[in-house]
């Protein structure tokens, strides 16, 4: 990864794209990223909670504990989750989890393994 402008507040190298916006997670500053490339707007880009590209097929592991909704089940902290799929919406991660089934999952709880 380059290409990415530390933050304009506190000089943080790690600054990452959200939408049309870059955020420092140091900070919380949020800025536009003006001047980027239109092209990118089609692409979704997805990343794990360290910043790590996400792709379709990549295996992640759950980086805190996860109430299944509707039900009593939990994902544990460390659960290995093969296969992803990534998705539109507020959970964008689609995949199937031993002992839980289908599931979806949100970016920002897992890491990429
Ligand atoms: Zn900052």
């Amino acid at each position: 990864m380059s290409g990415l402008p530390n933050c304009p507040e506190c000089n943080s190298e790690y600054t990452y794209e959200d939408q049309s916006m870059y955020v420092c997670p140091e900070c919380a500053h949020e800025w536009s990223t003006t001047g980027a490339d239109e092209a990118q707007e089609d692409e979704r880009v997805i990343k794990d909670s360290v910043g790590n590209l996400l792709q379709d097929g990549d295996s992640v592991t759950v980086i805190k504990d996860l109430k299944v909704k509707g039900s009593s089940l939990v994902v544990k902290v460390g659960t290995k989750v093969k296969n992803i799929r990534l998705v539109d919406g507020d959970h964008d991660i689609d995949c199937k989890i031993d002992g839980v089934g289908a599931m979806k999952l949100k970016s920002e709880f897992v890491r990429k393994v």
